[in-house]
């Protein structure tokens, strides 16, 4: 066994809620938590002879999907019944799409360690809509509640281009921030907006040849950490069981895996369904959607620059380190107020300090975004300038902008409230630096005899100064003069 390696294999498949007022059919409002059964309607329920009419929002939410997907955009797409029996499904059939599905053929980057990218490939992306949830709250019997049934789901299925755990991560962590920032899903796990099926298997190389083993596939998984588990978890578990049993893949061995969260292992739940058990076919109730070029280009003008791109601008152009770049353009507000910040003339560097420093740990404390706070960007920009032009300190910077969130006021006016402005005026500071000089003569015989003493001694005197000016003097500017008196 000792020549024994092996390579993982994973494709994902995603459920992304998208973030529309109303359900994917009809007027029902989409609502996390109403009281059970409260938000359906004859169209979500099923009854015989209502028509369900699409959603245009939630088409132009999945078809800007599927644009920053890098996916080619069909001008044609119809819908599909896929039949199947389940308490939460009154209807038995879910309205989604088969063979021509919105999107198809695209990839999408992900970022891992050290800036490196990888590239993963996007089979398809196409809508469907949501079936309901059967709650097993009380007693020995289930309840149902109807409320999610209907709401637009973006399913999205990549290539099995993903190597690991933390891979898979990384796809699933960078799909929530592009959602989030082209604003057309809340992408939030806890309600689950987003919702994880990663298929896997190994390739396995030892000295008797290549062999695959069979593919499972983990069900429902919504947290990331749920995800990445499962994953290194089902790998170690394949590897095992191959050593154990030889047992390789072939027609229709595929499995379906739960994930346990408490013991942290995954559970055969049952034999996979091939889909023409599902018996597709097309949904005579509604019509084949036909994009026109014009309707496309006006969907494509809603598209913004993507996180990922962004986060790799801030690193070339501002030379912003990669974790920083990362904290910017974790939100979409954060990342627009930076911009809006470095276009009023903030230098970059500057302003990502003041926004990850202190910006962020508001906004943390508050709860609210950094758009609520009572501070623009210009007047931020303007805070960073000060800095820049030595007219305060950078420690001050930190002290005046949390007065901005407090007071609502300029940080001009702050810093003369504050008694923040550092004394710059040269001959006002050239009286002190003389008193200095005065009071310590052998702290000025090191610095003029040079030798070791030098350095230290030149520090010390522009502490005394900056001591005697209670921390207000430009110590650019007493640097200079204690260069320019001491020779
Ligand atoms: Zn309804
Ligand atoms: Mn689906």
């Amino acid at each position: 066994m000792a020549d024994l390696k092996y390579k993982v294999i994973v494709g994902l498949e995603i459920h992304v809620q998208l973030c529309t007022k109303s359900k994917m059919f009809c007027g029902c409002a989409v609502e996390f938590g109403a009281e059970p059964n409260s938000r359906v309607c004859p169209v979500c329920l099923g009854m015989p002879g209502v028509l369900p009419v699409m959603n245009k929002q939630a088409f132009e939410y999945a078809v800007m999907v599927g644009l920053a997907l890098n996916c080619r955009i069909p001008m044609f797409t119809k819908w599909d019944r896929k039949s199947y029996y389940y308490p939460d499904l009154p209807k038995n059939y879910q309205i989604s799409q088969y063979d021509l599905p919105l999107s198809e053929n695209g990839y999408i980057e992900i970022p891992l360690e050290s800036s490196q990218t990888k590239r993963i490939g996007i089979i398809r992306a196409h809508l469907e809509e949501d079936a309901g949830k059967n709650l097993h709250a009380t007693g020995n019997f289930s309840q149902v509640d109807l409320n999610r049934t209907g709401t637009p789901l973006l399913e999205i299925v990549t290539e099995p281009d993903m190597n690991s755990g933390a891979e898979v991560r990384a796809l699933a962590v960078e799909l929530q921030r592009m959602v989030r920032f082209l604003g057309v899903s809340e992408a939030d796990m806890q309600k689950g907006h987003m919702r994880f099926e990663p298929n896997i298997n190994l390739i396995i190389t030892r000295g008797d040849g290549e062999f695959r083993t069979p593919i499972t596939e983990i069900k429902n998984l919504n947290s990331f950490r749920a995800l990445e588990r499962s994953v290194n978890y089902e790998a170690q578990r394949q590897l095992d069981e191959f050593i154990e049993t030889g047992i390789v893949m072939e027609m229709g061995n595929k499995t379906t895996r739960g994930w346990d969260d408490e013991k942290e292992v995954t559970v055969l739940q049952r034999e996979k369904e091939e889909a023409h058990d599902y018996r597709y076919f097309p949904d005579p109730d509604l019509v084949p959607v036909e994009l026109t070029q014009q309707w496309l280009d006006e969907i494509k003008s809603r598209l913004c620059e993507l996180p990922l791109k962004k986060q790799m601008r801030y690193v070339q152009e501002y030379c912003l380190s990669d974790y920083d770049a990362g904290v910017l353009t974790a939100d979409r507000s954060t990342a627009d107020f930076f911009d809006e910040a470095v276009k009023a003339g903030g230098e970059p560097k500057r302003l990502c300090n003041l926004i990850t420093q202190t910006g962020l740990k508001i906004t943390k404390e508050k709860n609210c975004s950094i758009n609520d706070l009572s501070v623009t960007p210009q007047s931020l920009a303007d805070l960073a300038k000060m800095v820049e032009d030595s007219i305060i300190s950078a420690g001050s910077a930190a002290t005046i902008f949390e007065a901005m969130v407090e007071t609502g006021k300029e940080p001009d006016v702050l810093a003369q409230e504050l008694n923040l402005i550092q004394k710059s005026d040269a001959g006002e500071l050239e009286k002190i630096v003389d008193t200095v000089l005065m009071e310590n003569p052998q702290a000025v015989e090191d610095v003029t005899s040079g030798g070791k003493k030098e350095k230290k001694a030149m520090g010390f005197l522009l502490g005394q100064v900056m001591q005697k000016t209670k921390g207000q003097a430009n110590p650019k500017v007493v640097s200079e003069i204690l260069a320019k008196k001491l020779g």
